[in-house]
């Protein structure tokens, strides 16, 4: 009996709380295998990869959405016509309640945003950033939906791990403000202008992260305040190594190389390598810790 025990014991490996109770942690064999399971799919990347532009369209973005646009489109050529696993989208988020959005424009996301499907081919990609709007108008609101994007992205992403939960997902998120539903005294004296219309918020933005491959948040706005303040800081010590964050101006003369280099990065961890080697030293190390570490 004593020398069954003897040999089951190295399988069994011992007890760890997990939440009330105790279950057995997995043996040194069984860690050694999952550990070399992770390694392989770094290393071979995702069967496929869906990247989610996602743009505010609201009027403080006027000064930036061109060279975003411009940046965003040579990455599609240069990152959809050579790897045939990535496909892409561009989303629009803007405020709630803002009636331009809902009146011109033919592929609405709920009553907040703009819609896209997820292609492989380079100029539908072109088309669809080409065709995202700044609006002039601020709308009723003070903040945009991002929490309702954020929930909308979730779900779909969610949808998506189902289907083949070998999947990759990855967020660029160029943004300049804050979501709704952050302060209740605000939201209880003026839900029009404070509150989500769906009580969505910071908890939406979490899952969204924690649910994607990781989310970058680029930062647009000239005094980097909103998107870093009231976006990421309320959520990157709840979503760690999936979110990160930079401002346009820390990527200045390498936002075409950091964008493409993190699409490369979730094709593989070998295209990443390949393609941060092809470039100059210099250039390849500030798009290396931008991509691994964020400025935020
Ligand atoms: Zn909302």
């Amino acid at each position: 009996m004593s020398s069954i025990i003897t040999k089951a014991k190295p399988n069994l490996g011992t007890l760890v709380q997990a939440g009330d109770s105790l279950v057995p942690r997995p043996s040194y064999a069984v860690r050694d295998q999952l550990a070399r399971k992770l390694d392989a799919k770094v290393a071979s990347g995702f069967e496929d990869v869906a990247v989610y532009s996602v743009f505010d369209i609201t009027h403080i973005m006027h000064p930036y959405m061109h060279v975003v646009k411009s940046v965003m489109s040579d990455v599609g050529k240069e990152t959809l016509n050579v790897h045939d696993k990535v496909s892409a989208c561009a989303l629009g988020v803007g405020e709630h309640r803002a009636n331009d959005v809902k009146r011109d424009i033919a592929f609405t996301l709920g009553d907040y945003g703009i819609d896209n499907k997820l292609t492989k081919d380079s100029d539908e990609l072109i088309k669809q950033i080409n065709f995202m709007p700044v609006f002039d108008s601020e709308g009723l609101d003070f903040y945009s939906a991002y929490e309702c994007l954020a929930h909308d992205l979730a779900s779909r992403i969610s949808f998506r791990k189902m289907i083949n939960e070998n999947s990759g997902n990855v967020i660029l998120f160029f943004g300049a403000g804050g979501p709704h539903c952050q302060d209740q005294v605000l939201i209880q004296v003026h839900p029009e202008l404070f509150g989500c219309p769906s009580n969505r918020g910071i908890s939406d933005l979490v899952k969204m992260a924690n649910l994607s491959d990781h989310t970058y948040f680029i930062d647009c706005h000239p005094d980097g305040y909103g998107l870093r303040s009231l976006t990421y800081a309320p959520i990157k010590h709840e979503t760690p190594g999936k979110s990160s964050y930079f401002h346009l101006r820390d990527a200045e003369g390498v936002l075409k190389q950091t964008i493409t280099g993190i699409v490369k990065k979730a094709v593989s961890k070998k295209a990443f390598l390949d393609y941060t080697g092809s470039l100059p030293p210099q250039i390849s190390s500030k798009v290396t810790q931008l991509i691994e570490y964020g400025k935020g």
